[in-house]
């Protein structure tokens, strides 16, 4: 039985979800802050304001970013993010992503669920889709980490998920490692949509993938998308705050 002490101040044996290390744990903290202390100051959370469009923190207001500026209005997608992609986020996800850790797709749904519910509630109608990795890719990792996420996600938040988009391109260079340009370049004829038309407009669609570099991967999938009539909006885990690279 737990002592009057640890029911109050927490329990110590409870764990870092990231790197297991003791943690201090208190009834009901959200996933962020289920972390130890060490996690804790690494991780850092975006600050506000941010540009309405990408959720890049601005200095003054909540204006458009010299990205978005530079980016065609029809072409703009609106993304939310959990945390900065500093050298703690970039940690998480190559261990998430590269080493196939699929414990972290849990936590980072969890985080990723209890924002869209803060900053998406005004869309009572919508559905999740995502991302996806090539085929042949997921043979490599054994998941597909972004349609994990959206299915965490989604029974999180009693939202269905849909397969809309497939991957047609394999990479053999992760879109990390490439300079804009080639980024660009790269994603020409890489998705395709493989949902149903929809009938009518409106359909709001929210858009999972792990990270947030240019936004280039998110608009061009919410191009196919928005093609199908959907109206696309899009969430990630981590998002760089620098200028483009
Ligand atoms: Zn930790
Ligand atoms: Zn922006």
């Amino acid at each position: 039985m737990r002592s009057w002490w640890s029911k109050i101040f927490g329990d110590s044996s409870a764990l870092c979800w990231f790197c297991q290390s003791p943690r201090p744990k208190v009834i009901g903290n959200p996933i962020w802050e289920q972390l130890c202390a060490g996690c804790t100051e690494k991780r850092k959370m975006l600050a506000y304001p941010q540009c309405r469009v990408c959720g890049k923190p601005n200095s003054i207001d909540d204006s458009f970013c010299y990205d978005c500026q530079r980016t065609p209005e029809s072409d703009r997608v609106v993304n939310i993010s959990c945390v900065e992609y500093n050298h703690w986020a970039r940690l998480v996800v190559q261990q998430w992503k590269y080493r196939g850790d699929e414990r972290l797709s849990r936590p980072m749904g969890l985080w990723m669920a209890s924002l869209i519910k803060q900053r998406f509630l005004h869309m009572d109608r919508f559905m999740i889709t995502y991302v996806p990795c090539h085929r042949k890719r997921v043979y490599e990792r054994g998941f597909d980490q972004a349609k994990q996420l959206a299915h965490i996600i989604g029974a999180q938040l009693h939202v269905p998920v849909v397969d809309l988009l497939v991957r047609q391109s394999y990479q053999d260079q992760p879109q990390s490692k490439r300079s804009r340009d080639q980024r660009l370049q790269a994603l020409v004829g890489t998705f395709s949509y493989q949902g149903k038309q929809m009938d009518s407009s409106g359909q709001s669609v929210l858009l999972v993938d792990d990270v947030y570099t240019t936004g280039s991967t998110v608009r061009e999938c919410a191009k196919l998308l928005r093609k199908a009539n959907f109206q696309p909006v899009a969430c990630t885990f981590a998002r760089t705050n620098s200028e483009y690279v």
